[in-house]
């Protein structure tokens, strides 16, 4: 049977409240959304959720003992909190350079996790 959900679309500041009709996750019509993004994005929101995720992962000698990291692209919502756990078991040595991998193929998912800022070894 058809069901209706009700989402806001985050793919620019107009943000349209969409009306997305489905049967299971078989996107039957979206409603509401200005543009074909808006449409992709209630497609992919009911079929495979994916959003960024920012953190942090212990440095081995650096002038910090943490570097903050994040998914170098939309991660899977349901593997989130697998994720969160796993980047607690991540150690790298200093230095840390910006845009470094530090684990890659996250999961098995593909995605790199990376550091968004440098982080130098301690003196
Ligand atoms: S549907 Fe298009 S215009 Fe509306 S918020 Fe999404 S991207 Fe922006």
């Amino acid at each position: 049977m058809a069901e209706t959900s009700e989402l806001i679309c985050v793919a620019c500041p107009k943000g349209c409240p969409l009306i997305v009709k489905h049967e299971n996750k078989n996107v039957i019509e979206v409603i509401g959304a200005g543009c074909q993004r808006g449409k992709d994005y209630a497609i992919c929101e009911l079929q495979d959720p994916r959003r960024m995720m920012a953190s942090t992962v212990k440095v081995n000698g650096g002038l910090h003992p943490l570097v903050p990291v994040y998914t170098r692209q939309g991660f899977p919502k349901p593997l989130i909190p697998q994720l969160a756990q796993k980047l607690r078991e991540v150690e790298v040595p200093a230095p840390v350079k910006i845009n470094q991998v530090v684990l890659e193929d996250a999961l098995g998912t593909g995605i790199d996790i990376v550091a968004s800022r440098d982080m130098p070894a301690a003196h």
